[in-house]
């Protein structure tokens, strides 16, 4: 069985140290459900420090990393140096980092392989623009995507990737995928998986919902049956979180 996977993308928030510690006061302070896999994103300069204080049941990832362990590259992370922090996820082919800072398919593949051979284990973001779903290419942008990192993994990698499914038009819009929009989306990305990888890795891995997930519509998403939990920004940084992090029990 998947375990049910609940992820905090802070994104480029909280913009004081002060904010940040009232949300892992909540954090710490809440009753959460322990079956449930959850991992928090702070921006690279909190990770550390959330690592420390928050209740050791929460993970932390980076947001980004670069795909070469060390040298002259100002202002990115290595997964080395990830790893070395004991920082155990990352997040990578976020739609913000595919549409504003211009990463293709075929970068994200090379830094997903780059970050498991530091050991780390990766959220891999897809996900298909508005304008795409509404011309029916949705699974096609969504395989073309996925394509690059399946040729650069081996079958045994994908035991540390979890897929993020985001369609762009949904993220920060407050226009939440509907269940079927998003079961559909998962189901298409296990058939793919299955052709592509192997039917066990379609099986195993766990594809997770983004865009506009709240305390109000994460237990219709989350009871999909292709739906292994979300992958939240917004409301990450609320208390409802909590509520998310609980949408099984
Ligand atoms: P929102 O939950 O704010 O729509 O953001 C989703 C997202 O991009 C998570 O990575």
């Amino acid at each position: 069985a998947r375990k049910f996977f609940i992820g905090g993308n802070f994104k480029m928030n909280p913009a004081t140290r002060e904010q940040k510690r009232s949300l892992v006061k909540t954090l710490n302070e809440a009753t959460i459900d322990s079956s449930v896999e959850v991992v928090i994103a702070p921006p690279a300069i909190y990770l550390l420090s959330l690592k420390d204080i928050l209740r050791k049941e929460i993970q932390v990832a980076a947001q980004n990393s670069y795909f070469k362990p060390s040298g002259a590259f100002t202002g990115e992370i290595s997964p080395a140096q990830l790893a070395d922090a004991g920082i155990p996820y990352v997040i990578l082919g976020h739609s913000e980092r595919r549409t504003l800072f211009h990463e293709t398919s075929e970068l994200v593949a090379q830094k997903t392989r780059a970050a498991l051979d530091a050991g780390l284990s990766v959220i891999l973001c897809v996900g298909e623009t508005l304008q795409e779903r509404e011309a029916g290419q949705t699974a096609q942008v969504v395989q073309a995507q996925l394509a690059p990192v399946v040729a650069a993994l081996a079958e045994a990698d994908w035991s540390k990737i979890v897929i993020a499914y985001e369609p762009v038009w949904a993220i920060g819009t407050g226009k939440v995928a509907t269940s079927a929009q998003a079961q559909e989306a998962h189901a298409d990305i296990r058939v793919y998986l299955a052709k592509a990888v192997s039917s066990a890795v379609a099986e195993n891995t766990r594809v997770i919902y983004g865009g506009s997930v709240t305390a109000a519509n994460c237990k219709e998403l989350g009871a999909q049956k292709d739906v292994d939990g979300f992958l939240v920004g917004g409301a990450s940084l609320k208390p409802e979180f909590v509520d998310i992090i609980n949408t099984k029990k």
